[in-house]
């Protein structure tokens, strides 16, 4: 919640933390989230810099362990004073009745919150997974497995000439 009546021209900064049950997000959002605001009042409008943080847990994709991961998004929203809609080329451009005295970025706040997960998930950039073979997680130790690797195309000839081998 932004109350922007009587504010000064000029550039304000304000900072919101609340839980992020507010926005009305659950997992794999927890805990609270964080939006610092640089707010620029212009006599026909308001320009708002938004730089929203939140905290979710994830699944590695490679190697399965849960993870904390801050997320972070930058967006903006322009709110002009008067109702036409003339200059309306931007999806977050919102008309402001001149009675309105402060605005809510809930809804924004959650898409962007959204858009913020990423398609990749990883416990860190050079995860090791799993072994293949044993299932250890790389990332803790080191398996034997390798040593041992044969290419699995090569597998039948292998087989065939430990057979041939034992005659
Ligand atoms: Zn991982
Ligand atoms: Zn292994």
């Amino acid at each position: 919640m932004i109350k922007i009546n009587n504010l000064s021209e000029g550039t304000h900064h304000l900072e919101i933390e609340e839980k992020i049950d507010e926005l009305e997000l659950k997992e794999p959002f927890s805990g609270n989230y964080l939006v610092e605001v640089k707010l620029t009042k212009l006599h026909n409008r308001i320009i708002l810099d938004i730089d929203l943080k939140t905290t979710a847990f994830f699944e590695c994709d490679r190697c399965g362990v849960n993870y904390k991961s801050n997320l972070q998004n930058t967006f903006q929203m322009v709110y002009l004073f008067g109702d036409s809609p003339e200059e309306s080329n931007s999806v977050n451009t919102v008309y402001l009745s001149s009675d309105i005295d402060k605005t809510k970025l809930n809804k924004e706040l959650r898409d962007y919150a959204i858009l913020s997960i990423p398609m990749k998930k990883l416990c860190s950039e050079d995860c090791k997974g799993l072994c293949f073979r044993c299932g250890k997680n790389l990332n803790d130790d080191s398996c034997d497995c390798k040593t041992q690797q044969v290419d699995l195309r090569w597998k039948p000839l292998v087989e065939l000439k430990n057979k041939m081998d034992f005659n």
